[in-house]
């Protein structure tokens, strides 16, 4: 066997060829990749060479502004100590709450464990900025399933504690049939009474490519040309870094997220963002802590190290799921499989639908994704309820972070056409691998 050091050492010299043998040797031994499959993933690469060097250059534009917002701040080793107790003073958090500003193109930022999840954040910005009377419309279609009971859609009586509850109306302005949003029919049904227009870039499970950081500059100027008070609020979940900007820059009065999608990185452990003008960030800070105390408290127990390096790491943890992305988009198709986007088209996030047409095949598919996974790779996944989801859902994620869906995941919820839903890949190799056994698996069946 090879050390790698010493006089020993052939790798160093070895002709690329060779290397490319060993590594085709061991997918099949350990992951049962046929050189047929291998074969067709080298032409489908081959034939994308163009996007990855497109989603590098994105990469590199994103990495240079972390970069810049952390030296701007001046960020030292003294922001990545710890608070406990009341966390007054603690000039990580406030740091890092700049730093975030600062990259999303925005006033203020609000960047804390405190905030549970991407859910979290979205219903903090949504509760701290309404009030009874106020009018809430989803710019493009049903929203994000979690946030039905928040809004408390539905007939009948509101779900206790929704926003329609506390007296908020709510209406949704329906995705064209070419499942693009419709500009009119926005404009149109914006009055004096709409407090706030939620936009979701992601397409989240919905058969559409995520929206682009145009189309959502042309939704903020129809909002705000109907109607100038309003606020625009983005739910950005799996869309940061996706651009070489955020939807701050584009006008976007509020951007909310998670942190243990895109922007943690990978490291963040749990984790929510808000940003946007000062005046509805601190609206929402009194809205997550209380009145009198907003922003200026909340212990970081330890996670700032986390939070930072994440956020520093995000531009190419990003790069990678996009490249994932991509390359299963080729090859799925390649095989036959509807897939969206295209390889091709324009992403406005990290998710990537394939049509799988059966139960079976759907299952197989996020199965082969758990069983190629770092951690929990003996778990078997299968269809079953979850809180907030109104159809059964079957969930591949065998990840450090609990969860979290920037590491390579995939899931699906039960209903015809099959589609699953595949996003993240800490590493572009992990992801291709696991990608390859799902199609292997396939072939199979
Ligand atoms: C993930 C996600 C959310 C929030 O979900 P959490 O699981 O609570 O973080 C909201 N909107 C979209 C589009 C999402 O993808």
């Amino acid at each position: 066997m090879n050390t790698g050091i010493g006089p020993e050492d052939k790798t160093a010299g070895q002709p690329t060829e060779d290397l490319k043998e060993i590594l085709k040797a061991i997918c099949r031994r350990d992951f049962g990749i046929s050189p047929k499959l291998l074969q067709i993933a080298e032409e489908v690469e081959q034939a994308t060479k163009t996007l990855d060097t497109q989603i590098e250059t994105i990469v590199r534009i994103n990495q240079l502004r972390v970069l810049q917002a952390f030296r701007e701040v001046g960020v030292t080793e003294y922001h990545l100590k710890e608070s406990t107790g009341y966390g007054y003073g603690d000039l990580g958090r406030e740091g890092l709450d700049q730093i975030y500003a600062q990259v999303f193109g925005a006033e203020s930022g609000l960047v804390r464990l405190q905030m549970v999840s991407g859910t979290h954040a979205l219903a903090v910005a949504l509760y701290g900025n309404l009030r009874p009377g106020d009018e809430l419309i989803s710019a493009v279609g049903a929203p994000y399933d979690t946030l039905a009971e928040i809004i408390g859609i539905g007939a009948g009586t509101p779900v206790p504690g929704s926003l329609r509850d506390m007296g908020v109306t709510y209406k949704e302005v329906p995705l064209r049939e070419d499942g693009q949003p419709d500009q009119m029919a926005l404009g149109n049904s914006i009055s004096p009474k709409t407090k706030l227009v939620l936009i979701q870039r992601s397409s989240g499970y919905a058969w559409r490519p995520g929206l682009t950081l145009s189309t959502i500059r042309d939704l903020i100027q129809t909002v705000k040309s109907a109607n100038p008070q309003t606020l625009v609020l983005v739910d950005n979940c799996y869309g940061e870094f996706v651009e070489a900007q955020e939807p701050g820059a584009v006008g976007a009065d509020l951007t909310a997220g998670s942190l243990i999608k895109n922007p943690g990185g990978g490291l963040a452990p749990s984790g929510g963002y808000i940003v946007g003008a000062e005046k509805w960030v601190q609206a929402a800070a009194r809205r997550l802590t209380a009145p009198g105390i907003g922003a200026h408290v909340g212990a970081t127990l330890g996670v700032n190290r986390w939070f930072y390096q994440g956020l520093f790491l995000a531009p190419q943890v990003v790069g990678q799921a996009l490249k994932g992305a991509v390359f299963a988009a080729s090859l799925f198709k390649r095989l036959g499989y509807p897939v969206q986007p295209l390889p091709e088209g324009a992403r406005g996030d990290i998710i990537q639908g394939i049509q799988l047409n059966s139960v079976r095949a759907l299952e197989k598919f996020c199965q082969t994704i758990q069983k190629s996974s770092p951690i929990d790779s003996m778990a078997v996944p299968v269809f079953d309820e979850l809180p907030g989801y109104d159809h059964q859902v079957i969930m591949a994620a065998g990840t450090f972070v609990q969860g979290a869906s920037i590491e390579l995941s995939a899931d699906a919820p039960l209903r015809p056409p099959y589609i699953a839903y595949l996003q993240g890949g800490l590493t572009f190799d992990h992801a291709r691998i696991a990608i390859l056994a799902a199609a292997q698996a396939l072939l199979e069946e």
